[in-house]
């Protein structure tokens, strides 16, 4: 492994399921698949212990099914069943670039992966495997934002990095508005004072009381993810004032 110049020792990394599917409207697009697991891969060869969670946008939102007139705990339970999907398919992915991946998922499917166990992922990790939690808390009525932050916390993750389509925080919807100025830092309190859209509350809150930093950057940038890593790039970091 080439030396690690990271501060981070264990990261979690959270990616919505719309960053798989590229220009595609559904689904999957294999380049956008291909360029993020190698995104990952570069972390993990500085040495850097890496769990992942990812979204199902790409593929089914609670919401959506709800609003096609099922009831919200069915949709919700379908939401996790495509968080499932997403992870089988970046595990191939990585496994590709030879980076050994196990998927843990919090609705135990014995026949396709592992159930999730806390003392097993972090095994994993500490063996450099990347580790893909699947099927968010297991719950209805949450979403795989506060997964991402409730696996952050259990495996004592030293941060969140959350990968997403632009490079941190606006104050402004930066595609619409030219004036629009990216945080660099920002408190969990100014997220959820200002409904700033990050994450949702209950993640963000879980971040608060257990002194997780939250790192926003863009997963579409070549190279992105190992310069937050480094310290580098353009992120916003959220964290205690
Ligand atoms: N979901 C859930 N409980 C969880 C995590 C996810 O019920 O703990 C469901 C929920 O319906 C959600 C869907 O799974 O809409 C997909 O997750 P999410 O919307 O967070 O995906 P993303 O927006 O990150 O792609």
């Amino acid at each position: 492994m080439i030396s690690t110049k990271s501060k981070y020792n264990r990261v979690l990394l959270k990616l919505s399921g719309e960053g798989l599917m590229g220009e595609r409207d559904f689904g999957f697009e294999p380049n956008a698949m291909e360029r993020i697991a190698s995104e990952v891969k570069t972390v993990r060869d500085m040495g850097v212990q890496i769990c992942l969670v990812i979204g199902a946008g790409n593929i089914f939102r609670g919401l959506k099914g709800v609003s096609a007139g099922l009831d919200r705990s069915s949709a919700d339970y379908m939401g996790m069943l495509a968080t499932v999907m997403n992870a089988i398919g970046v595990q191939s992915v990585l496994e590709k670039l030879n980076v050994p991946t196990r998927v843990l998922s919090a609705i135990p499917m014995s026949n396709v992966c592992e159930p999730y166990i806390r003392r097993r992922a972090e095994r994993h990790m500490e063996k450099g495997r990347v580790v893909i939690f699947a099927a968010g808390t297991g719950n209805p009525y949450f979403t795989t934002d506060t997964a991402a932050a409730l696996r952050a916390a259990e495996m004592n993750c030293d941060a969140l990095f959350k990968g997403t389509q632009v490079d941190g925080v606006y104050s402004k919807d930066p595609k619409e508005y030219t004036s629009a100025e990216r945080y660099k830092k920002l408190t969990y309190l100014d997220v959820l004072a200002r409904d700033l859209k990050v994450m949702d509350a209950s993640a963000i809150s879980l971040c608060k009381e257990n002194s997780i930093p939250i790192i926003v950057f863009s997963i579409q940038t070549i190279e992105a993810f190992a310069d937050v890593i480094r310290g580098r790039g353009k992120s916003t970091m959220i964290c205690e004032g």
